[in-house]
């Protein structure tokens, strides 16, 4: 296609986007469904208490109100609403619309929508089929984290989700929090034995093993620290009384 060839397209559908909205007259009478209470579905089943509404121009004197060609009600006044009763209509398809008469005596129809009234059971039943899927799947993520963390647990020996690290600072075991922000494949975590922040990776099973002994093994030697000398006085009083 030619340079001057794409532009001329370029310029038609232009013309087009812009002139489509205002070709596609809008309904000089405007009807919406207003659910007030009850059941709607997304694919145009109703059920309940609902209400036409209807936006018209200025000079609107009446407006009347129709469920598949009969008038259902009437309007004398603005807002331009009628509010029904899916239940006081036979189940199945209904054609709904509106027609408005203005002071000049011209008769305006609006939209027509389309809408299914179905019995309040189904819509019970439809809501129930969103509705118990949503509680199932809200049931199911805690427990399977639950397991998980639990299998987990088995392999980590019970430091969680995300496994235990050992602190690079003071050198003891703890569970890596889930709220710790990652950074690859460590996170950035606080030890909640030194206090100290840093980054840790997930420690293997040995590691870890190492690091709790180190946690629960009694405090050092002694003969390995140099003692002061009052230290060693009383320490060699305290064995001489079991001599
Ligand atoms: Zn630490």
């Amino acid at each position: 296609m030619k340079h001057w060839q794409r532009l001329i397209v370029f310029v038609i559908l232009v013309v087009l986007t812009v002139a489509t909205p205002a070709l596609a007259q809008e309904p000089a009478l405007r009807l919406r469904l207003n659910r007030d209470f009850g059941y709607g579905g997304f694919s145009g089943d109703i059920q309940g208490t609902f209400s036409f509404r209807v936006d018209g121009p200025d000079d609107l004197k009446e407006v009347r109100f129709y469920i598949d060609g009969q008038m259902v009600g009437l309007d004398q006044e603005a807002p331009w609403r009628y509010q029904f009763r899916t239940d006081d209509f036979a189940l199945g398809v209904h054609k709904l619309y509106a027609v408005g008469i203005t002071a000049s005596g011209d008769e305006l129809r609006s939209n027509e929508l389309q809408r299914e009234f179905v019995p309040a059971g189904r819509a019970w039943g439809i809501a129930a089929k969103i509705v118990i899927p949503l509680i199932l799947i809200s049931l199911l993520v805690p427990v399977s984290m639950y397991l998980l963390d639990r299998r987990r647990g088995k392999r980590g020996k019970g430091y969680g989700l995300w496994g235990g690290a050992i602190c690079p600072k003071c050198g003891f075991p703890f569970a890596r929090h889930t709220w710790a922000p990652n950074m690859g494949a460590r996170k950035f975590d606080r030890c909640p034995h030194c206090g100290k922040w840093s980054l840790v990776g997930r420690a293997s099973i040995a590691e870890l093993e190492q690091a709790e002994k180190a946690f629960f093994a009694p405090p050092e030697d002694e003969s390995e620290t140099p003692l002061s000398p009052d230290e060693q006085l009383r320490r060699q009083l305290e064995e001489s009384r079991f001599e």
